[in-house]
């Protein structure tokens, strides 16, 4: 990427910064500034310390140099009028920060040193920290792992967002079943945001739109009667590795606008005002808990419109302050919406444009369609996000219109020109579906408002181009485009699992971090005796790690010499964990059956947590947490078999069990699993994967070879045909004798006791309920490929040789990848180094 050339005044600012940098990058005066921060900002001695006073006391330590490299490179950017990327998502899984800003710093082994010398354990402080959950699972990360890519890869980039006030609820077992409780992470303090009141937006909201005469006698819609709410930004530095580019993420906060108090007090009083502020604050307050489904909720359209409404003014003021006119706005601003819960920026932008800036329709919509490219994360139908028109009116009446009439020239003239006189054609596109009510389409609307639409691994996008969008598709040839996801090398490999990172520094040299397809040298070595040794030793003490959480978290004890088997993601039908539910129980009945059998011990692992209104999710979980207590606690199992559910399943969780898995379950019905990323983290750490052909699995195995991974399964052709022949799960179920004692096991009260049928819902749904996703047609061939991992496990040096092959093999899925193909392919972004 050509760097562009600066200005000298901000060059001077930065190096100057840089260097003040390099200056403190030392034991001695790191540890200085964590016992100065200890007393100046916390009010402790390094005897009275608490493990969280350590830990902000550090935060703030590092704090200081990162702020100096986030002025330098803003003061860049600003002075250099730069282009930049704006990632628009309403969900940031980012997990805890102290540990990535120390190594994106460079200054991981320098805080450990200091700290050991202050006589504290780094990770232990770093426990202190709560995960910074604000988003429900892999959309959301991949969002955060984006983030770190386009710092990394010195992209000028700010990401927007809200700042929920509780993040995703965490996650408790009580007697089995899945408890909530809030996610209070701002309690403790939060050393790393900064609120911008200078930056604060007001947001109009409700009211209608009235017909008004202007000064030329023509007449113009006018939003009237509207309330305000008020966004506060809260911006959080994103370091990149090497600590050359720091960007932000800014992310919003609701807050009454005073007149609309006093309004409300002349109107109905104190405690009437008291109201309307409590519900203007509400827009912020919690993170809708759903993935993947939509819930249509009324509060859930205020937050989108809000967050959006705030990152446009924001990107507006921006791009006033340097520049004169429209005319450059889609030279400097490109806006990626993050799945269709921003699309309602297209929207908005064409009412600023039209209706406050007074541009004509056809000059604002040719500016709109320049700016705007969208992320499609889902085929599932469920999660489409639809609006019901009443709803619209009532929240957005001037939006409404804008959107009927983007909908009214789309059909008219593009629609039109490309099938003349095609009323079907026209309903099938139509952004507005017919219904009782009518419902808005936002994935059409986004389509429609996009120059460019793009799917997250090579499967999805074939699907959206072969279904949802395969008219789209014929209408704008080449506007659809994949972008496979990925996960950021940092913090998934460098940062989680240190000991297998300085092993291939070792062997391979150690700029794999920002390049990460040099760890395919680990190919040469990955059938080396002495190399395997190393790599397994790692993998070892890693379990042995994840064996002590165990232990503490659900008080069982599990053998590191297990094979650690791990499925963790959110907990949903379409990713079917009952899928693997059936495989232990067969295991179960297998090692009852034949009790001196020869096993291989297995350590079942689950991280999952379930929508809170998805009741069959729930009692997977509780299904899952029966058996797993009834098969751990039966002597005649020992080692052979445990299931571990681990609570709370979050980033700082995963980074925990990834470094330590033997197995990655990725097993979701062909075609429903958009990407996923968690297979990437798990096969980057040298898991080996047992999937199905779907999502970015496919590419995995292509990148592994076919000797490295263990697929199974209908494909999604297979898929197509069993269903349009009638899918029956009653054939197999009545055809496959080890599938009906496992299903009818479950609704006996052999797992719970006096109480026949407590686990009965996961087998109604996979018999009455029709197994929606084929989990009966996959369950064969599911145990048969169990049966070559534990015949592949048993060669420890086969098995070594593919784990190693699979680390080595990966590096496709850094998000360095993902991220240059969207600047270059999407954004038309350059990089911008000082
Ligand atoms: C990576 C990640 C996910 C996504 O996992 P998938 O297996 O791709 O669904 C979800 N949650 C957390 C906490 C993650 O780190």
């Amino acid at each position: 990427m050509p760097a562009i050339k600066k200005k000298k005044t901000a060059k001077k600012a930065a190096t100057k910064a840089a260097s003040t940098f390099a200056i403190d990058t030392s034991v001695e005066l790191f540890k200085a500034r964590i016992e100065e921060n200890l007393i100046h900002s916390l009010a402790r001695d390094t005897t009275t310390a608490t493990p969280r006073d350590w830990w902000l006391a550090t935060c703030h330590a590092l704090n200081d140099r990162i702020l100096e490299r986030y002025i330098a490179t803003q003061g860049v950017h600003n002075d250099n009028n730069v282009r930049r990327v704006y990632y628009l998502s309403l969900e940031y899984l980012m997990g805890r920060l102290m540990e990535n800003n120390l190594v994106n710093c460079g200054m991981f082994e320098i805080a450990e040193q200091a700290l050991s010398e202050l006589g504290m354990d780094l990770r232990d402080i770093g426990d202190a920290e709560v995960d910074m959950g604000l988003g429900n699972g892999g959309l959301g990360r991949l969002a955060a792992c984006f983030l770190d890519s386009l710092a990394t890869l010195d992209y000028p980039a700010i990401g927007y967002g809200i700042h929920y006030e509780f993040g995703l609820f965490r996650q408790e077992f009580i007697n089995g079943r899945q408890m909530e409780r809030p996610d209070n992470w701002l309690a403790s303090g939060n050393p790393w945001h900064i609120i911008r009141p200078e930056y604060q937006v007001r947001v109009p909201i409700y009211g209608h739109v009235e017909y008004k005469n202007d000064d030329k006698g023509d007449w113009h819609p006018a939003w009237v009667g509207a309330k305000e709410i008020i966004g506060v930004p809260w911006d959080i530095p994103i370091v990149g590795y090497g600590a050359k580019t720091v960007n932000f993420l800014r992310l919003w906060e609701s807050r009454a606008s005073t007149e609309f108090d006093l309004e409300a007090f002349n109107r109905g009083g104190y405690t009437e005002a008291v109201r309307e502020k409590a519900i203007s604050e509400t827009i912020s307050k919690v993170l809708y808990p759903n993935d993947a489904t939509e819930s249509g909720k009324e509060l859930r359209l205020v937050q989108q419109y809000f967050f959006v409404t705030c990152s446009l003014h924001d990107i507006i003021r921006r791009y006033k302050k340097s520049n004169k006119g429209w005319g450059d706005f889609p030279e400097k601003v490109a806006m990626q919406l993050n799945d269709t819960h921003p699309a309602i920026a297209v929207a908005e932008l064409m009412r600023i444009l039209c209706d406050e800036e007074k541009l004509d329709w056809d000059d604002a919509w040719t500016t709109c369609r320049k700016v705007f490219s969208y992320t499609n994360h889902t085929l599932l139908p469920e999660a489409l996000e639809k609006w019901s028109v009443p709803l619209f009116e009532k929240v957005l009446p001037r939006h409404l219109q804008i959107i009927y009439e983007i909908n009214r020239r789309f059909l008219e003239d593009e629609v039109e020109a490309k099938w003349p006189g095609d009323g079907k054609k026209k309903m099938e596109l139509s952004i507005i579906e017919e219904g009782t009510p009518k419902m808005i389409r936002m994935a059409y609307l986004a389509v429609v408002g996009s120059h460019t639409v793009n799917g997250v691994a090579a499967l999805h996008t074939e699907l959206l181009k072969a279904h949802l969008f395969n008219t789209f598709d014929n209408l704008y040839p080449g506007k659809i485009q994949n972008k496979t996801n990925g996960i950021t090398p940092r913090r998934f490999l460098k940062a989680c699992n240190p000991e297998l990172s300085a092993l291939i520094d070792k062997t391979v040299g150690d700029d794999w971090p920002t390049d990460l397809d040099k760890l395919k040298g680990l190919t040469k070595v990955a059938g080396d005796a002495k190399f395997q040794k190393e790599f397994m030793k790692i993998k070892r003490d890693n379990k042995v790690v994840l064996a002590e959480i165990i232990e503490k978290d659900c008080g069982i004890k599990v053998s590191p010499d297990a094979l650690f088997d791990v499925q963790i993601k959110r907990l949903h039908e379409y990713k079917r964990q009952h899928l693997n539910l059936l495989h232990i129980l067969t295991r179960y009945r297998e090692i009852l059956q034949n009790p001196n059998g020869d096993f291989v011990p297995r350590v079942v692992i689950f991280g999952a947590k379930a929508a809170p209104g998805y009741v069959l999710a729930k009692e997977i979980i509780f299904a899952i947490n029966k058996v797993a207590e009834k098969i751990n606690n039966d002597e005649r199992v020992g080692d052979k078999l445990k299931v571990v559910f681990l609570p709370n399943y979050r980033v700082s969780l995963a980074e925990r069990i990834v470094p330590a898995a033997d197995l990655s379950e990725q097993i979701s019905t062909a075609g429903k699993e958009a990407s996923g990323t968690g297979n990437m983290k798990l096969a980057l750490n040298g898991a080996l994967t047992i999937g199905t052909l779907d999502g970015a699995n496919v590419e995995i195995g292509e990148e592994v070879g076919d000797d490295n991974i263990f697929i199974f399964g209908l494909t999604v052709g297979e898929v197509d045909q069993l269903r349009a022949s009638g899918y029956n799960s009653y054939n197999y179920y009545n055809s496959n004798e080890n599938l009906k004692a496992v299903l009818d096991w479950l609704s006996s009260d052999y797992f719970t006791p006096g109480n026949p049928n407590a686990l009965s819902a996961t087998r109604k749904s996979l018999l009455d309920g029709g197994d929606p996703f084929l989990v009966c047609a996959d369950y064969q061939a599911y145990c048969d490929a169990q049966k070559k991992v534990d015949d592949a496990f048993r060669d420890t040096a086969k098995w070594a040789e593919m784990a190693i092959m699979n680390t080595a093999c990966v590096g496709k899925f850094s998000s360095d990848r993902t991220i240059h193909e969207y600047a270059k392919e999407i954004w038309d972004l350059e990089a911008v180094t000082e």
